[in-house]
């Protein structure tokens, strides 16, 4: 995922479109027993300056994981949008909340995992309304009641 600015100063283009696709490491889950569905896709754009580059668009992706209170499998999926600022590495400016680059190459990775991990929900449900699981017999109660005396 790496934006070649050299390449579009040559051209003289002062924004471009980017489209990639790729695999997210499952490391970047929060989430128990999830891993990541399939590739995730990041579609943007990227706006050139001298030493300084705005990239902005979104990043979609599905994960696969397990309803956080009745352990049953979801499969979810997620749009993040961004626009991030990325500075030459030689540009002197003290920004400490952007991306940096060297030598006119953008590497996306980065930003891109921070945005998935920032982004990843803390609990995800199979429904909104979901009963989960009685905390005495352990039967899904979205199945029905299950007739356990709960005090
Ligand atoms: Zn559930
Ligand atoms: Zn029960």
């Amino acid at each position: 995922m790496i934006i070649d600015l050299k390449a579009l100063k040559q051209k003289g283009l002062k924004t471009c479109d980017f489209e990639f696709s790729f695999s997210p490491d499952n490391r970047l889950l929060s989430l128990p027993q999830s891993s990541f569905d399939g590739d995730a896709r990041i579609k943007g754009v990227v706006e050139v300056y001298d030493d300084e580059a705005f990239v902005s668009g979104k990043i979609t992706y599905g994960i696969k994981t397990v309803c956080s209170r009745c352990l049953s499998p979801v499969n979810k999926s997620f749009t993040i949008d961004f626009d991030e600022r990325f500075l030459s590495m030689t540009n002197p400016e003290p920004d400490e909340d952007c991306f940096r680059y060297l030598h006119d190459k953008i590497d996306l990775s980065n930003m891109v995992d921070e945005l998935i991990m920032t982004d990843m929900p803390y609990a995800v449900f199979c429904k909104e309304d979901c009963k989960g699981l009685c905390p005495s017999c352990g039967k899904n109660l979205n199945d029905g009641d299950c007739g356990c005396e709960i005090l």
